[in-house]
């Protein structure tokens, strides 16, 4: 009989969080103030922050327990399955044993409530009571959606005018979880209605919805504050419980990867995924092929420049030291919304900078076909981020297939495609562009960092 699923009591759940700080082969460049351009301070970041996730986001502690309430709310859908992908395999006649763990059985469809939950509970403990955040696709609206209801706060959502009106399904999921959602830019705010004034008609941007909601927390007097989907350390730090279990999966059937995959938005569901079996790695002196896969229309860590840059469009956040496609990038209308971000996460650019991990790019028609295929063997349709993360499991699949290799490849399945079948249906009828990033882009992005003379 084949063992699809390898499940993980629930008893045996990690009660910790893995933080990658300590194992790092150096010191990181320390963010930077914005305006000061001097090393970031926790007081720096107390207006949008909690201190108890600024305490993580600076933390170097190798490890850090996972309060009740949070492990209690974790419950409700952890641990996710890690299931063998037989049925592909085989469809690929490949002599590689394919793995990945399921996070799309998460509420709300991907991964990203694991932070959701967490970032309320912190901020709640910490006496407030409105969480503000941008979202994009949609999904992490929803899930920062779900853990401030979890946790009884109210939650503001500015969603990117063009996935707005779009995503009609999306907004109304996120509103149902009990969010106010508004369309950004918005007129609510100051950066809103200057990115207006400046084009009436914009679609909206990450970059640009970032800059309201961290203008709304810094201008709550302490209520509100601003919580980030990804980028940021303390989200890998929660996104770690997926390859915490991972790891306690794969021993569980005598099993390690030699190759470990994941989609490269902001970076936190290859963290998440990555980083515990980095550290594992390390320790153990085994080898393992880190990949992190992004679309070659927002290549940041292929095609990016490596610098100090802002998170948002308004030059607010905190300067970090990442791969960058310009603060001002607007990213083409790709169906991966979830990877249209103009930078990464410090780590996981630090880490791809060292050579300790590595990146590849992929247009959208094969991450498409790549998911296609995937969901008539597995069953499961993926959103459109995580197919990027199939297509590059598929490809080294297939290298297998070339060298006779029996390879152990394992992806974090991020999550589900159920809202996505836009972009199934513009895919299956053969509509979806490719986009290379223009050149240019990468010259408007050199002018557009700011000069740190660090
Ligand atoms: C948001 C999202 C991503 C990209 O974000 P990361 O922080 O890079 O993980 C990937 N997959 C899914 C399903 C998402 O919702």
């Amino acid at each position: 009989m084949r063992d699809y699923a390898i499940h993980l009591d629930p008893k045996k759940m990690p009660d910790y969080w893995y933080n990658i700080t300590p194992d790092l082969p150096g010191p990181m460049e320390p963010p930077l103030h914005p305006a000061t351009q001097q090393p970031l301070t926790a007081d720096d970041l107390s207006p949008i922050f909690p201190m108890p996730l600024i305490e993580q986001e600076m933390s170097t502690e190798p490890q850090i327990s996972i309060p009740g309430e949070i492990m209690d709310a974790y419950r409700l859908y952890r641990p996710t399955p890690l299931r063998r992908a037989y049925r592909l395999e085989q469809a690929l006649g490949t002599p590689a044993k394919i793995y990945y763990k399921n996070e799309s059985v998460c509420p709300g469809g991907s991964h990203k409530i694991n932070t959701g939950i967490a970032q309320a509970y912190f901020n709640k403990q910490f006496g407030i009571h409105e969480l503000t955040t941008e979202t994009g696709a949609g999904q992490w609206g929803t899930a920062l959606s779900i853990g401030c209801q979890m946790f009884g706060m109210h939650c503001t959502v500015y969603m990117v005018r063009v996935s707005y009106q779009q995503k009609p399904y999306r907004r109304t999921l996120i509103q149902t979880y009990g969010a106010n959602v508004l369309a950004s830019p918005s007129d609510t705010t100051e950066s809103g209605r200057a990115f207006l004034a400046d084009n009436p008609e914009t679609t909206g941007s990450l970059g640009m919805a970032i800059s309201e909601a961290v203008e709304v927390a810094v201008k709550s007097g302490g209520t509100t504050k601003y919580s980030l989907g990804s980028v940021l350390n303390h989200v890998m730090l929660h996104q770690s419980i997926i390859g915490l279990e991972a790891l306690a999966q794969m021993e569980s059937i005598g099993e390690y990867p030699d190759t470990v995959i994941g989609c490269c938005g902001g970076g936190s569901n290859f963290a998440g995924l990555a980083f515990p079996f980095y550290g594992d790695a390390k320790k153990r002196g085994a080898t393992v092929d880190f990949i992190a896969v992004e679309p070659t229309s927002c290549p940041t860590l292929t095609r990016g420049l490596y610098a100090y840059d802002y998170g948002d469009t308004a030059k607010t956040t905190p300067l970090l030291l990442q791969f960058t496609l310009g603060h001002n990038f607007l990213p083409p209308g790709i169906h991966a919304g979830g990877l249209r971000y103009h930078g990464v996460a410090q780590q996981v650019a630090y880490l791809v900078r060292n050579n300790e991990m590595r990146a590849v790019a992929y247009p959208q028609n094969p991450v498409f076909a790549a998911s296609v295929d995937f969901a008539r063997h597995e069953t499961i349709v993926p959103a459109p981020e995580t197919g990027h993360a199939i297509c590059a499991a598929v490809d080294e699949a297939l290298k297998c297939k070339e060298s006779g290799e029996a390879k152990t490849i394992l992806f974090n399945l991020s999550g589900h495609g159920h809202f996505d079948m836009t972009a199934y249906e513009a895919y299956l009828s053969g509509k979806l562009q490719d986009y290379e990033l223009d050149e240019e882009v990468l010259k408007k992005a050199e002018d557009a960092i700011p000069k740190v003379s660090a």
